[in-house]
């Protein structure tokens, strides 16, 4: 059975004021060992948070996919796990349409971050109009599977479904629509990875979840925990989230 997998991620929030809410996020992962809790942090708080994590993992939520070189502010995965970072968020929707992250990029990246050692959370979700066609099945597995990387494995990846309608907004899918989206990107890690891999592998929903939502959307059998954007920032606010995975 999979393990769940409860991540924050912090976006571009959080200064050292917050590594206060990072350490008390730690102390709640030890509360509830059963689930795999991450907080996914801006760069600049990775050193520090990682000092402070207690059983949380820290997480980056974006990496280049070059070793190093010439890419003038961009952080390898190397440099990520040397600042503490063990999780990389791939492919979110922020950076697909506001950076032109391509699904060849998304898979660059996630390779690149599997081969320096760190596990990989990997995003993909529909547009809202999208969705008002009917075509949003069809459209989130091709994205999928542009963007797996070859090799993935649940050992080290994640999925993250993020309708884009869904994120910051406060709406969410009804149930159904997120239990049926998940059951069709399990099928379609299936035709890639195989049933076993794809039974074993993590499938998170991300999109205004939390501590009023979270129970019943976890609970669904296709959904393996949450990507946690507005209601991770404090402790008092992700603490329902987890207690619910
Ligand atoms: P919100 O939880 O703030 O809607 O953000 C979701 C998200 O994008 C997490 O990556």
């Amino acid at each position: 059975s999979r393990r769940k997998l409860v991540v924050g991620n912090w976006k571009m929030n959080g200064m050292r004021a917050h590594l206060d809410e990072v350490e008390a996020i730690g102390k709640l992962a030890a509360q509830h060992p059963a689930v795999e809790v991450g907080l996914c942090l801006p760069a600049t708080l990775i050193m520090a948070g990682s000092q402070l994590k207690g059983a949380a993992f820290i997480g980056a939520q974006n990496c280049h996919m070059e070793l190093s070189g010439a890419y003038t502010g961009s952080l390898s995965a190397e440099m990520l796990i040397e600042a503490g970072a063990t999780w990389v968020i791939t492919g979110h929707s922020e950076r697909r349409e506001t950076r032109g992250e391509t699904n060849a990029d998304v898979a660059a990246k996630s390779v690149a971050a599997h081969a320096a050692g760190m596990k990989v959370i990997l995003c993909v979700g529909e547009t809202l109009a999208v969705r008002d066609a009917g075509d949003a099945d069809e459209v989130v597995t091709a994205q999928l599977l542009a963007s797996l990387p070859e090799g993935a494995s649940a050992d080290w990846l994640a999925v993250a479904y993020e309708p884009i309608w869904a994120i910051g907004t406060g709406r969410i899918p009804t149930l159904e629509a997120i239990q049926s989206m998940h059951a069709t990107l399990r099928a379609a890690l299936a035709s890639r990875i195989g049933q076993e891999q794809a039974d074993a592998m993590r499938i998170l929903y991300g999109g205004s979840m939390n501590g009023d939502n979270a129970a019943e959307i976890i609970a669904l059998p296709d959904v393996d925990g949450g990507l946690v954007g507005g209601a991770s920032l404090s402790a008092a606010k992700f603490e329902p989230v987890i207690a619910a995975a």
